[in-house]
């Protein structure tokens, strides 16, 4: 059994660096009929996405993707919005590029940290001293080695990407509920990329721009104790 699950995770992983993102889903129940190693792959490739592996899974090509962000960035800087629990929001300006968004359109991101309190779980406990630089040290660990799930507002990912994130357990929350539904065998026939540029932009940006932010807001939320499981 290990070794089965073994050849498909290299086949995934040989497949994503040729063509980019798979649709995992549909790997896992193309090299398996047993539902027990099928579940298990897809915990495997579930726990996969990072802030980096989310980057990596992006196709600069599709839809002009990396042409696209160029000129956004030349417009447009995400600001956070809001943090709530391990829940971070962006609003970013619309390039203005596509004829239905003109430049006074904002869309916003959010990228929750999926895994921040099962890495900080370890220093809950109070009897153990723990310094602030240690512990805003691990939070910073787990901002970038914890798995994260996506979501952005605007119509490209709503269209190409918001299926294929469903797929690979990426996707943040559970509205949207057509897109996650409707495979985009028109839009995204190959499953290309896995987030939109305004979210390859805000991540992109986290290490030089947000990640104190981030510290500080993720640092009062451990130490109130409240929201830990949100
Ligand atoms: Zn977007």
């Amino acid at each position: 059994m290990v070794s089965s699950v073994d050849r498909v995770l290299s086949i995934y992983r040989k497949y994503q660096r040729l063509k980019g993102t798979p649709y995992a889903l549909e790997m896992v129940n193309f090299f398996s009929k047993d539902v027990g190693l099928r579940e298990y792959v897809k915990k495997s490739l579930a726990v996969e996405f990072t802030v980096g592996e989310v980057l990596q899974g992006v196709d600069g090509e599709f839809i002009h993707h990396d042409e696209h962000l160029e000129y956004l960035e030349g417009v447009s800087i995400p600001e956070i919005v809001d943090i709530v629990g391990w829940s971070v929001v962006w609003k970013t300006q619309s390039s203005g590029e596509h004829s239905k968004a003109t430049r006074s359109t904002f869309y916003q991101q959010k990228v929750k940290f999926a895994d921040m309190f099962t890495m900080l779980r370890r220093y809950k406990d109070r009897t153990k001293r723990v310094s602030e630089e240690e512990l805003r040290d691990a939070i910073t660990l787990a901002l970038y080695e914890g798995d994260i799930t996506v979501y952005c507002e605007c119509p490209a990912a709503r269209f190409f990407y918001r299926w294929v994130q469903g797929q690979l357990g990426i996707a943040y929350g559970r509205y949207d509920q057509y897109a996650l539904n409707n495979a985009p065998d028109i839009t995204n026939p190959e499953r290309k990329g896995d987030t939109c540029k305004h979210m390859d932009y805000v991540l992109s940006l986290i290490p030089s721009e947000f990640e104190t932010k981030i510290v500080d807001s993720f640092y009062e939320t451990w130490k109130s104790g409240k929201r830990l499981y949100s």
